[in-house]
């Protein structure tokens, strides 16, 4: 048995499993929004846990926010303005502001509170938050997006919670469609799309809500995340037209900057394994 005292454990008992690191509870608090609890860790940095769910590690954050943003980024030709809903921990803007194509960076989180504790914890996160490019909104992504003017965006990248609590509403055909009325052309939409290992009808429903929401195709990518459920993730990107080639990043100026981003992986992460070929849209 663990001890309490000593490790963070998230159970999941739908999949008969837990996933726990070794440290002590620093910080927790209610917002209005969700339970935020920080704790410090003996090999992984601190951790941040929202709703009783893994969120965030120094050690092994760069797979998700790398991912999050520089396959989408690479891809579009010229993706100037950009927006991230949730990503509150400010991870997936310091990726996107790496890209000099890059004119404005808007971050909609629900919760001030993921933001202001990230500067704490993980300052390295925040580092490029006071770039004037960077936007830092705190309201709900659903009514900002509804309110975006039409064709005003090139990427918008949905950096949330899961869909429980305020993030329900980000993972359905509405939402979507809003997304895509934002879009201009050629624009490039992705979403966390949860473990395709121990997630998947919510893989699959969300390529299904996004072409009923009218975006043409979806086109999942996957990496390793060690601290979510099942150690392997996946995001989704929903288009138009089919996805031009990316643009190569491999410079030195670029990818020395990165831990697991670089023309490889970017290739390697749209192989679809067999495991999730029936999860994934052939149209
Ligand atoms: N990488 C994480 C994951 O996949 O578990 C997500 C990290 S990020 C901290 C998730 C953020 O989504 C939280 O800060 C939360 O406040 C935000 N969020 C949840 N619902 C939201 C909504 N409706 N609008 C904007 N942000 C939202």
């Amino acid at each position: 048995m663990l001890n309490a005292d000593q490790w963070f454990t998230e159970v999941d008992e739908s999949a008969a499993s837990a996933f726990s690191l070794k440290g002590r509870r620093v910080h927790a608090e209610q917002t209005p929004f969700q339970h935020i609890e920080i704790y410090e860790t003996e090999r992984w940095g601190y951790l941040m846990v929202i709703d009783g769910c893994t969120m965030v590690s120094t050690r092994d954050n760069f797979f998700y926010h790398e991912m999050m943003s520089h396959p989408v980024l690479a891809t579009h030709p010229k993706p100037e303005q950009v927006a991230i809903i949730g990503g509150g921990d400010c991870g997936t803007l310091r990726e996107v502001l790496r890209h000099a194509e890059v004119k404005q960076a808007t971050q909609i989180d629900i919760d001030e509170r993921v933001t202001r504790l990230s500067e704490h914890y993980f300052p390295e996160l925040c580092e490029s938050n006071d770039d004037p490019r960077a936007t830092l909104a705190f309201d709900d992504g659903i009514a900002w997006i509804k309110n975006a003017p039409a064709n005003s965006l090139d990427v918008i990248i949905v950096d949330s919670t899961d869909p429980i609590g305020p993030a329900e509403g980000l993972f359905n055909v509405a939402f979507y469609r809003s997304c895509r009325e934002a879009l201009a052309d050629g624009g490039l939409f992705i979403q966390q799309s949860e473990s395709p290992l121990m997630h998947g009808p919510i893989f699959k429903a969300m390529g299904e809500a996004m072409r009923e929401a009218g975006f043409a195709t979806t086109t999942p990518l996957f990496f390793p995340q060690p601290i979510y459920p099942g150690g392997w993730w996946s995001a989704t990107i929903a288009h138009m037209e089919p996805l031009p080639a990316a643009r190569s990043t491999a410079t030195d100026a670029f990818e020395s900057t990165l831990q697991y981003y670089n023309v490889q992986t970017h290739a390697g992460a749209f192989a679809v394994p067999p495991l999730v070929k029936h999860l994934v849209s052939s149209d």
